[in-house]
């Protein structure tokens, strides 16, 4: 189903009026982690003035090491709720068991896979019962192939809303944090008719590389970009090495609206 010899257009992904593919862009920024709900609300009202059209900030977060912050839960859940209802923005989170799935129902308009959970096939069929958009993050060492395949888990379950995420993958390089695979773009636009957006953000893992990640993305033709952006990135609760500030996230705002214009 997510071939493209059964589908020849691009599929639009329809994100609470936010339109998604073919022309349509999605700009999906916010923290990594939920926190304050005050701050949370500023950073988002700040983001959609720079040209935002859905934000994002994790309630359920995969982090590596057990000890190190988990996300708020069922509270960032009602955090992004509030930021919803103050912005208007529709809200992109990561699930990552279904325990909490009929919560995202209610809350969310993106139910995100993160990279972690790719292949976490029960996941992908309890969502694809849903009919929420989601957000397929590419696992980090997981070809394109197996992506496709992930796609085509929720689709079987008759949820066709589905939107890639490239974000990087593995390498023997250590310099960044994944590995930009910018080729994917083209490669999925060829494979599937749903739209693909790009995440520099935890791709590069440090600041100073994202702008230009985000541009290459845009000139390759990406459907979005998922970008993390922390009003205070020294203090942010997790990823505050690779969050831009609202300023330099604005900045980019301008370039890439450019880019668009002359695509
Ligand atoms: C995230 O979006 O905060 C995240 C954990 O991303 P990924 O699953 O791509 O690592
Ligand atoms: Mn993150």
């Amino acid at each position: 189903k997510a071939n493209r010899l059964f589908h020849e257009d691009d599929s639009v992904i329809d994100i609470d009026g936010v339109k998604v593919g073919a022309e349509n862009f999605m700009v999906c920024a916010g923290p990594c982690s939920v926190e304050h709900e005050d701050d949370m609300v500023a950073l988002a009202q700040k983001l959609k003035a720079a040209g935002a059209n859905t934000f994002r900030g994790g309630a359920f977060k995969p982090r590596t090491s057990p000890y190190a912050f988990q996300g708020l839960g069922l509270e960032g859940l009602r955090i992004l709720d509030v930021v919803k209802k103050e912005t208007g923005l529709p809200i992109v989170s990561e699930l990552m068991s279904t325990e909490y799935i009929d919560e995202f129902v209610d809350t969310v308009d993106v139910i995100q896979i993160g990279a972690r959970n790719m292949q976490n096939f029960d996941l992908l069929k309890a969502v694809g019962e849903t009919d929420k958009p989601i957000l397929l993050k590419r696992g980090m060492s997981a070809t394109m192939k197996e992506w496709l395949m992930s796609a085509e888990y929720v689709m079987a379950g008759g949820n066709d809303n589905v939107i890639f995420c490239e974000r990087g993958i593995r390498t023997f390089e250590t310099a960044t944090r994944n590995t930009l695979d910018i080729q994917a773009v083209p490669v999925m636009q060829k494979e599937s008719h749903l739209p693909i957006i790009v995440d520099p953000s935890h791709a590069a893992g440090v600041r100073h590389v994202i702008p230009s990640m985000a541009k290459a993305a845009v000139m390759a033709g990406a459907n979005g970009l998922q970008i993390e952006v922390h009003e205070e990135p020294e203090n942010a609760w997790s990823d505050g090495q690779q969050c831009l500030t609202p300023d330099e996230f604005g900045d980019l705002m301008q370039s890439i609206n450019m880019l668009l214009d002359i695509e």
